[in-house]
């Protein structure tokens, strides 16, 4: 497969910085990048490259979702609850109702449908708690083209008192799952181990996480200190620990591969823990804007150093729009976020989170093509703009899932599942 993409092409490389070539072309061949090339240069250089145009549009590159759940896709927009009464009334049910596969199909094509539309190219989810629909999850996955981390939740102790599954059951699933699908289509499909947050879980099945982690080396992901009320029952259920994140510090749940949700109502001494171990956040702001969680302390975050990116958090995110999710990153603080950086967590940073940014995020050569078309001129026909940082502003703050006309994987087409 060879072929080049002409367009104006969006790049982005650092938190401050993103590169802009007008009207240039993308060159790919066998799903990975060769280099951004001017257009006389290139229909030389490579004359028997097939060749699309996608002139007067934007080719950036697919975003990436670091946390979203699989079966909360019906469940958006449930108002007016907090983080553990919305779980009671509405999300526990609609992931008890995954037991069905026939259901658990629908939705996770719904989900994956909405994740293609939207422009997201690379997504970490939380599945329900069986081991069956992940499964399925991860055949959808499969056929879908997109690049995934997918978890069955682990919840084997719930603080209201139900029990979804034992320790055991929960440990054995999550680990046949892992060794059936991490890695596959050369990395294309990967497992995450999925505890739901401390109070889902015994400090057994943590621990046993923790362990495997230091052994297998294995990606983990889950809630941290999202809501006051959460935080209560976590500190009066596991006797001992002072603070939230001691919980999954003193099992061995944070570590490089770990990525933490949320993480709104940290002490000074809890972001060392996370940079200590070098543990990632996805910050989840229109989620936090929705059920009133708090808001999440960017500054201290960047200040420590800690990796963090982006994520829709769907159900509680309304939307799988990255372009809303940044709008809310940038709504949510204080400040003013300069559009190259929300623009950077969304793509490159998240790829930075997940450890794959030398395989994604971007258009450095030898990366897979992994880039999405945008059509702004059918919305708004006379957009103008003079530099890279309104270009940007323009699509965080007026972008949406109507923006996003085509969406590459390693250089193919990905189309809407059936
Ligand atoms: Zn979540």
């Amino acid at each position: 497969m060879k072929i080049i993409i002409k367009g104006n092409i969006v790049n982005p490389i650092s938190r401050l910085k993103t590169e802009y070539f007008a009207n240039q072309a993308l060159v790919i061949e066998n799903g990975k990048i060769i280099e951004i090339c001017n257009l006389q240069d290139c229909e030389k250089k490579y004359y028997a490259f097939e060749i699309l145009n996608f002139t007067d549009k934007y080719i950036l590159p697919g975003f990436i979702d670091l946390h979203l759940h699989i079966p909360q896709v019906n469940q958006r927009a449930r108002y007016g609850e907090n983080l553990m009464d919305w779980l009671k009334k509405y999300i526990l049910k609609a992931e008890n109702d995954f037991e069905k596969l026939e259901k658990a199909e629908k939705s996770i094509k719904t989900c994956f449908n909405a994740l293609i539309a939207n422009g997201t190219t690379t997504a970490v989810m939380y599945n329900s708690y069986h081991k069956q629909a992940t499964d399925l999850a991860f055949k959808i996955a499969e056929k879908s083209g997109l690049k995934v981390f997918i978890g069955k939740v682990m919840m084997d102790y719930f603080v209201s008192g139900e029990q979804f599954e034992t320790t055991e059951n929960s440990l054995r699933d999550s680990y046949d799952l892992y060794k059936k699908w991490h890695g596959k289509d050369n990395g294309r499909i990967n497992y995450i181990f999925s505890p739901r947050f401390a109070p889902a879980c015994s400090l057994e099945l943590l621990t046993e996480i923790g362990r495997l982690a230091k052994k297998e080396g294995i990606y983990i992901q889950s809630h941290l200190s999202e809501n006051r009320e959460e935080i209560e029952q976590v500190l009066s259920k596991f006797f001992g620990f002072e603070t939230y994140t001691d919980v999954y510090y003193k099992t061995g749940c944070l570590t490089d591969k770990s990525i933490m949700g949320h993480c709104i109502h940290l002490n000074d001494y809890e972001f060392n823990l996370l940079k200590e171990t070098n543990c990632k956040i996805a910050h989840c702001p229109s989620s936090n804007f929705f059920l009133k969680s708090g808001v999440f302390d960017l500054s201290a975050a960047e200040r420590k150093g800690i990796i963090l990116g982006l994520g829709s958090d769907v159900g509680a995110g309304p939307s799988f729009s990255m372009f809303d999710v940044m709008k809310s990153m940038n709504y949510s603080q204080p400040f003013h976020i300069l559009p190259q950086k929300s623009f950077y967590y969304a793509t490159l940073g998240n790829a930075q989170a997940l450890g794959i940014e030398n395989t994604t995020g971007n258009f450095a050569a030898g990366k897979d093509a992994d880039f999405i078309v945008i059509d702004i001129k059918k919305y708004y026909p006379e957009f103008e703009f003079s530099n890279i940082e309104d270009l940007l502003a323009y699509l965080i703050y007026l972008g949406h899932q109507g923006f996003v006309y085509a969406v590459y994987v390693r250089g193919q087409k990905i189309e809407l599942l059936n």
